[in-house]
């Protein structure tokens, strides 16, 4: 299936703003993951910041984007790069970001190539455009600036997971700050994001109008669970997502319950070595280098049976659609002592929703009824609504644009918080044009 004809199916406007500057979300404006902006001075000069790709099912896709030079790619999940190869193939554009981003993104694009196969679905990219959009990059260390004609651009840690960045932007009327996904907590992986002065905030607000548990009494709360799980002879099988979550998961494991087997399979293994190469992004890199060689890395199909036998199982999928989560879910689920603990978002339509809405799983594509313990936790390294508030306000923006969001649920509450503060607030709609003047 053709998604783009390029050049007549853009939404973007062909001539610039007549003076100040434009933003517009090809995707992302008022949804969550999907996104691309694009942002245009008067003179012309333009950029896309992110162009992913919503992994839902079926998965949602951004406009087509218009010829760009430059995109700045904020981190390194699916739903900010995932269509960065079509960019590259058809409008030769150059990918910015830090190294950690540029590394991983082979991975990320290469699972997404695979599981559109698997699932039938149109990409609009083929599999040798991903060493075309390899070659695309020109990482960027942190705090570092570059030009772009008379831009000044610099990337700023954004939190949520190693890699992740901010994008500040200096134009000749306007200073701009992107927060793409952004945490200002710290996690066992990265320091939280810290404010900059800006005139225009572009935030995320996936968790307006929520609060998050308590990251301590929620941590207690899953240690206790596996506790609970393994002194009954049980193993608990941990869905997580590779990257971040899986070594954010290990690492929490071995501070807490060091004396456990705990076994470690999925892409996650591969994107902790990267990570491992890059401490200059690592919050504590002597404590990830050390839970990791202390947990035992899954690499062959008699490592995966021993596994079983293992206190805890950490494995992609995170949503328990198919990887080794489902193989070990299809071998533990017939003895009552095992439990299953989620530690992230299961998007709808995810293997891991049926789980907690309807008690069943589909296995080798048979809906399979699960009597196991299920639970779920809140390991969310997305600022939540107090956090966004206080960073805009930090930031002293006097225009604050919410997306990433949904809009009719997270939206509203942290529109009325902002607007409280005494920030404009945009609230854009995928495909339409704004005008900052
Ligand atoms: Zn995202
Ligand atoms: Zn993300």
């Amino acid at each position: 299936m053709v998604l783009y004809s390029p050049g007549r199916t853009t939404s973007y406007p062909e001539t610039p703003p007549d003076k100040g500057m434009r933003y517009h979300y090809l995707g992302g404006g008022d949804e969550v993951g999907n996104v691309g902006c694009m942002f245009e001075d008067y003179k012309g000069t333009k950029m896309l910041l992110d162009y992913g790709l919503a992994p839902t099912d079926p998965p949602r896709y951004p406009h087509e984007a218009p010829p760009v030079k430059d995109a700045v790619i904020t981190h390194s999940h699916i739903d900010h790069l995932g269509m960065a190869p079509w960019l590259c193939s058809n409008h030769r554009t150059k990918l910015h970001g830090t190294r950690l981003t540029a590394e991983i993104s082979r991975m990320m694009w290469n699972d997404c190539y695979k599981v559109s196969r698997i699932e039938g679905y149109p990409l609009a990219w083929d599999k040798r455009d991903i060493d075309g959009a390899m070659a695309s990059w020109q990482p960027h260390d942190l705090n570092t600036p570059w030009k772009n004609n008379d831009w000044t651009l610099k990337l700023l840690g954004a939190g949520h997971i190693p890699g992740a960045a901010m994008l500040h932007v200096e134009t000749e009327t306007h200073k701009l700050l992107f927060s793409g996904d952004f945490d200002t907590r710290d996690s066992s992986l990265v320091n939280g994001a810290k404010p900059e002065k800006t005139d225009v905030l572009f935030v995320e607000g996936t968790y307006g109008g929520r609060e998050h548990p308590n990251k301590e009494e929620e941590v207690q709360r899953f240690i206790e669970r596996i506790v609970k799980v393994t002194e009954r002879g049980g193993t608990a099988l941990i869905p997580a997502f590779a990257n971040g979550r899986t070594q954010d998961v290990v690492m929490t494991l071995h501070k807490h319950l060091p004396e456990l087997d705990v076994h470690v399979d999925g892409m996650g293994k591969r994107v902790a070595k990267i990570q491992m190469e890059h401490p200059e992004l690592l919050r504590d890199p002597a404590a990830l280098n050390s839970a990791w060689s202390w947990c035992k890395k899954v690499s062959s199909k008699s490592d995966r049976k021993k596994a079983l036998n293992a206190d805890c199982i950490v494995s992609t999928s995170g949503m328990m659609d198919g990887g080794p989560s489902i193989w070990y879910l299809n071998r533990l689920r017939e003895d009552p002592r095992n439990a299953i603990l989620l530690t992230g978002y299961q998007a709808k339509g995810s293997g891991g929703r049926m789980l907690l809405d309807k008690g069943k799983v589909p296995i080798w594509d048979k809906e399979t009824t699960i009597n196991l313990e299920v639970d779920q936790f809140t390991f969310s390294t997305h600022s939540g609504h107090s956090e966004i508030v206080n960073f805009a306000s930090q930031c002293e923006a006097e225009t604050v644009v919410v997306y990433h969001t949904d809009p009719t649920n997270a939206r509203p509450p942290l529109v009325e918080a902002l607007e409280a503060n005494g920030h404009e607030v945009h609230t854009p709609v995928n495909g339409i044009s704004t005008n900052l003047n």
